[in-house]
């Protein structure tokens, strides 16, 4: 298992993450198999998605953003609840194939890791398993 930290700098963001995952996947020396991202957080995230157009991260933070609000009528004391349900929304794992030590990915993929309660230092676990 390797253990990464990230650094995000607002308060919703979405920082793409493959290449440091594919770097892990080659220290890792495993040519097949399966590697997980998972994120030991209760108000940050992991998801696949497009990485060509930087619109679309703006969007899915715009459209997220307007669907869970800041403030609201929410009873967790904390005042963060809309980074818990976007947290629960995208997913604390991402699954992805390694075939010739490559991430299996489309061509407009990447992995980014979603802050939802930033600025904070994250951490991301990341498993390859061998065939
Ligand atoms: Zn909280």
């Amino acid at each position: 298992m390797q253990i990464v930290t990230i650094e995000t700098t607002e308060r919703n963001q979405m920082i793409d993450i493959t290449s440091m995952v594919q770097a892990k996947v080659k220290e890792s020396g495993i040519k097949d198999g399966i590697c997980y991202v998972f994120v030991p957080h209760t108000t940050a995230a992991v998801t696949i998605n497009e990485n060509a157009d930087p619109d679309v991260v703006r969007d899915i933070l715009n459209i997220l953003r307007k669907l869970i609000p800041h403030k609201d009528d929410y009873r967790h004391i904390e005042g963060n609840s809309d980074a818990h349900v976007k947290a629960a929304l995208m997913g604390n794992i991402a699954t992805v194939i390694v075939n010739d030590g490559k991430l299996v990915l489309g061509t407009w993929q990447s992995l980014f890791f979603c802050e939802f309660d930033g600025p904070r230092r994250r951490t991301i676990v990341i498993k390859v398993m061998e065939d």
